[in-house]
């Protein structure tokens, strides 16, 4: 039985203070629900300037702090990035790695095109992170999942396959165990459109297949896009569906405790 996992993602949200404060709420509400164990496991990934304060503000509770990306050298000159042994010594326990707001070009945002480079994850990058990770003690969350018009062309099952065979290159089986992947639809990301949960069922499954046979029944799979204290019931009582990655829902304690507690009942 893989146990369920619920992890906030603030992306460019929320100053030092308010995050803290904010992760200080869903200590007491966590506390009061599950008191010192949860049968659902629980992070927050605010901004990396936010890092140090979520992690002290959440000493003595369930939740677990992560980062929303990381670089794939150790150390060097590379201006602006922070590797993953920087987020380990910050108290981390996750990192995102390739969220579809770091691949190519934003699903929601024109951006013009000499800017694109910024935004330029590729399958390689998100393995070479992934790699760089494993090296660490921090937990990836690694994130894949197909934009509107791939969708629309029935080509769903390609990238994924695509994205999965190239996040996992040269990875050993034994090291994917601990690796959460996270299936997010780009089309259901902060749009208030969530994929059907048959769908999502279905592409988590396609997601599981593309995993060595010996470690997929253990590995853990979210579905992230528009989850909400409204559907996250029926998302996680999915058989594929092993938690989510929540982005809006959140920011606001009091929803993502729902949330949550939508994971622990099914
Ligand atoms: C996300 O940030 O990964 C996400 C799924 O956002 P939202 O829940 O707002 O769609």
């Amino acid at each position: 039985m893989r146990k369920k996992v619920v992890v906030g993602n603030w992306k460019m949200n929320l100053l030092r203070d308010d995050a803290g404060h904010r992760i200080g709420q869903l200590k007491e509400l966590i506390g009061a629900k599950c008191g010192t164990e949860c049968d659902v496991e629980i992070g927050i990934c605010p901004t990396f300037l936010s890092l140090a304060t979520a992690v002290d503000a959440s000493r003595g509770s369930l939740i677990g702090i992560g980062a929303q990306d990381v670089f794939w050298k150790e150390s060097g000159a590379f201006t602006g990035f922070l590797s993953a042994s920087m987020i380990e010594d910050a108290g981390a326990k996750y990192v995102l790695i390739g969220h579809s707001e770091r691949r190519g070009r934003f699903g929601k945002l024109e951006v013009p095109e000499s800017t694109l480079g910024f935004f330029a994850e590729t399958n390689e990058t998100v393995n070479l992170k992934l790699k760089a990770v494993l090296g660490s003690s921090l937990v990836p969350i690694v994130c894949i999942g197909e934009n509107l018009s791939e969708r629309e062309a029935g080509d769903t099952d390609r990238v994924i396959g695509e994205q999965m065979a190239g996040a996992i290159e040269e990875v050993d089986a034994s090291d994917l165990a601990r690796v959460i992947f996270a299936y997010e639809p780009v089309w259901a990301i902060g749009t208030g459109k969530v994929c059907d949960s048959v769908e999502a069922n279905r592409v988590c499954g396609v997601v599981r297949q593309c995993l060595p046979e010996s470690v997929r029944d253990v590995i853990r799979i979210q579905y992230g896009g528009s989850v909400s204290p409204a559907n996250a019931q029926e998302l996680f009582s999915q058989p594929e569906i092993d938690g989510g990655l929540v982005g809006g829902a959140s920011l606001k304690p009091e929803d993502f405790m729902q949330v949550i507690v939508a994971a622990s009942s099914v």
